[in-house]
């Protein structure tokens, strides 16, 4: 997928106002010296906290909610069985479906989709993350009706040759580099289909390239190590990694970050994210592509956003504090989360999209329908 406007500028406007509600308490009001966009930037943390948060992320079960008898409370039987009672929390969106359309009635549905975990299933080898024929053609079939988005951390590009469908809007590296097509339904023509790009960390690109050669080097020594360049943002899988060498991972890459103190860590599944340190995250990216897309009226529109990581919990955040739309968590597992709703795999997402595919061709004339 080609850019076809130049990198250097973003050509649309930053969403008016940004609730500092949903500013962390290390935000810094400064702009990065280089950066064009008005994005403010973040500290980074203390080595120490970096490590130690490491250390909890990098072992899976501190990210799941423990069966707790004061958790729940209906009975012994939930007691047994977590999932079943973590679903009293965060139901099913299959199970929900009717109460989710329900509260689209009259709205316009905005789908915003995260790739990894989501759209495909979780692989040893993030390069063959491919998504199944069937769920290429769920999203396809679900973007015919809805204005639907990919926010991926992939770079936009590698994420583009996985879905393979130009009809989305794509917001590549965390949604720091967002190329907006025509995702509106009702702007369908070919002069419509004008594409915008923005990219509020474009002055970091050289400082992430140089980033991304020396986590390389770093992480040359640890085997199963696999660094992925994902254009804003670099992402250190350690996936493969025997466990018994996940500290050192984490040890050489904050120590890496030491010499690029305007880049940050982020944590995902089994992944250590290196960005750069600006304001700027998948709720930010929703929150600017419901604007650009003129589908910002809570009144007239209902975002659902799905995603299975830790980085779309911004998402869900922002989804649950404009008291609109709702964030659908995939999980096999209980999860804390600020989504509303769960689904348990790709394949119950592919389900769920289907399932608004035929709500809505039922709402339609037959005459209408394709
Ligand atoms: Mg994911």
């Amino acid at each position: 997928m080609s850019d076809h406007v130049a990198q250097s500028q973003p050509v649309l406007s930053m969403p008016s106002s940004v609730p500092s509600t949903l500013m962390p308490s290390s935000v810094t009001s400064k702009r990065h010296p280089c950066s064009s966009a008005s994005v403010t930037y973040i500290s980074r943390r203390k080595l120490v906290e970096v490590v130690d948060g490491l250390l909890g992320v990098m072992t899976p079960s501190s990210t799941h909610i423990k069966p707790s008898v004061h958790s729940f409370s209906d009975g012994p039987s939930d007691e047994l069985c977590p999932y079943k009672a973590w679903l009293a929390t965060c139901p099913s969106a299959l199970a929900s479906f009717d109460r989710i359309i329900a509260s689209a009635q009259g709205k316009k549905i905005a789908l915003f989709l995260d790739y990894d975990g989501t759209l495909s299933p979780i692989v040893n080898d993030p390069e063959k993350a491919f998504m199944s024929p069937e769920m290429r053609a769920a999203v396809k079939n679900v973007a015919k009706f809805f204005p639907t988005a990919i926010v991926s951390g992939r770079s936009r590009d590698k994420v583009f040759e996985f879905v393979q469908l130009k009809e989305l809007c794509y917001a590549g590296s965390h949604g720091m580099d967002i190329m907006l097509s025509s995702a509106d339904s009702e702007s369908k023509t070919e002069d419509d289909k004008e594409t915008k790009l923005f990219q509020p960390a474009s002055e970091f690109l050289p400082m992430i390239i140089e980033a991304y050669d020396s986590l390389v080097e770093a992480t040359r020594s640890i085997t199963g190590a696999n660094v992925e360049n994902n254009k804003f943002c670099v992402s250190v899988h350690y996936r493969n990694v025997d466990k018994q060498d996940w500290n050192s991972v984490a040890q050489l890459v904050d120590d890496v970050l030491k010499s690029f103190p305007h880049l940050k860590l982020t944590t995902g599944r089994k992944v250590l994210e290196v960005r750069p340190v600006i304001d700027w995250d998948k709720g930010k990216a929703v929150e600017f592509l419901l604007q650009s897309l003129r589908l910002d009226d809570p009144e007239s529109v209902l975002p659902i956003y799905i995603g299975d990581d830790r980085t779309d919990e911004d998402a869900f955040k922002v989804l649950r504090e404009r008291n609109c739309g709702c964030g659908i968590l995939v999980s096999q597992l209980p999860k804390q989360t600020q989504a509303f709703y769960s689904l348990r795999a790709p394949s119950e997402v592919m389900e769920f999209l289907d399932s608004l595919v035929r709500w809505k061709e039922q709402q339609q004339p037959a005459h209408v329908q394709e």
